[in-house]
């Protein structure tokens, strides 16, 4: 088990495993958050203590939760909530957690394929 949280503290996040890879994605969004998004079922995660805001954009199909306080993105959850995934912020894990892990490159703006 691991826990991220976002930088006040506030929104906390316990997570059933590190990941193995993440996924920078180049789309219009999460290239303007600066995210690296790592992939869990809902099971797998559990968020507790502070209130979050939420973004949606498009077709609103999902949501990304930000803390109110600092503002930070901490992760992102469908608003079909039978969807059995969901994108947690890697950005807040530990850095030695990150440094263990493959950075994998999407081309979420155009081809929806890996470029790497
Ligand atoms: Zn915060």
């Amino acid at each position: 088990m691991i826990e991220s949280s976002c930088h006040c503290g506030a929104v906390r996040l316990e997570i059933s495993r590190a990941p193995e890879e993440v996924t920078d994605c180049n789309c219009t969004l999460c290239r303007s958050y600066g995210v690296l998004w790592a992939y869990y079922s809902p099971k797998d995660v559990k968020v507790t203590g502070g209130a979050t805001d939420i973004y949606m954009r498009g077709e609103k199909k999902t949501e990304f939760h930000r803390c109110k306080n600092c503002g930070c993105v901490t992760h992102w959850t469908a608003v079909d909530k039978t969807r059995d995934r969901m994108g947690v912020n890697a950005r807040l894990m530990a850095p030695e957690v990150l440094a263990r892990v493959r950075v994998r490159h999407l081309d979420g703006f155009d081809t929806w394929k890996f470029l790497d």
